[in-house]
């Protein structure tokens, strides 16, 4: 059963991702597959996302916010607490997008998802912290990335508690934690409880939120 189920959500998710964006509105109510019931499998890994956030991409192109600036920022100064926090938290939505790359925008601060594969991190396997695009606060170390054949760089344990979770539901049937910075809130992926020892989690994050410090 956990297979068929499967079976659903896995051409739920590549209809989507094959851009076909109003299908989760014809979809039965068989598709919705609880996270828990997923398949340990390296092929069940998915990141799930991608698809909801289509349309809100093309609306806020057909806004013109692209020709941001082509600078890819990296802001300076590592977090000091909610000082910190306050700072990035104020940033009005011009001022991330004169920072940040259109890509880095489009995930970190409207909850995009890159396409599999085409991240800049996905099969990164040089030593260093991978530290928030936005705010510069060091987020993952490559001690903790393994490779999940996800097409999105993945670890299985953040740094301290410089990311949280809540909840996602933003793709119907299909509930999601999502992982955010929790220095400035950018949107960095989603965690699922099918990773590798010894967490037994699986950080599926996008290359766009991450800038990485070689070491
Ligand atoms: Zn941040």
């Amino acid at each position: 059963m956990a297979a068929q189920t499967y079976t659903a959500a896995t051409v739920f998710y590549s209809a989507f991702r094959a851009g076909a964006p109003d299908l989760s509105f014809s979809l039965p109510a068989a598709a919705a597959v609880p996270s828990s019931a997923r398949p340990r499998s390296r092929g069940a890994w998915t990141c799930g996302g991608g698809c909801s956030h289509r349309r809100r991409a093309a609306v806020v192109r057909a806004m013109g916010s692209a020709p941001s600036s082509s600078s890819s920022s990296s802001s300076p100064s590592p977090p000091g607490q909610s000082q910190a926090k306050a700072k990035y938290t104020s940033l009005s939505e011009e001022e991330w997008k004169k920072r940040l790359t259109e890509q880095q925008y489009y995930v970190t601060r409207q909850k995009g998802t890159e396409r599999a594969f085409t991240g800049e991190y996905w099969n990164t396997k040089t030593p260093g912290i991978y530290h928030c695009v936005c705010c510069d606060t060091p987020l993952f170390e490559s001690s903790t990335k393994f490779d999940s054949g996800t097409g999105w760089p993945s670890y299985y344990k953040p740094i301290g508690d410089n990311v949280k979770s809540k909840l996602d539901m933003s793709i119907i049937f299909m509930p999601r934690t999502e992982v955010l910075c929790a220095t400035c809130e950018a949107h960095l992926g989603h965690v699922f409880d099918d990773g590798p020892p010894p967490t037994g989690q699986r950080y599926c994050i996008n290359s766009a939120s991450l800038k990485l410090r070689p070491q």
